[in-house]
């Protein structure tokens, strides 16, 4: 299992990642760089290699999934 980003890895910060969204209706879960499994809590991130991020978090490179 790959380890978490945590909120203040340098990387996380820069895009201002956060475990909880500020706005529910923008989430990792439905971000179109989200990867893995729909329904896992944490999954991995195209932007973050080697890193999980929090289904229900968030960063400022949030896009859309198409
Ligand atoms: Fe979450 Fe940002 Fe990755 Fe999108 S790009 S899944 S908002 S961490």
């Amino acid at each position: 299992e790959l380890p978490k980003l945590a909120e203040d890895d340098p990387q996380a910060a820069a895009l201002k990642y956060v475990h909880q969204t500020p706005d529910e209706a923008k989430h990792c879960a439905n971000c179109a760089l989200i990867q893995g499994n729909d329904g896992d809590e944490w999954r991995p991130c195209a932007l973050f290699p080697g890193k999980v991020v929090n289904a229900n978090g968030w960063c400022s490179a949030y896009a859309p999934k198409p």
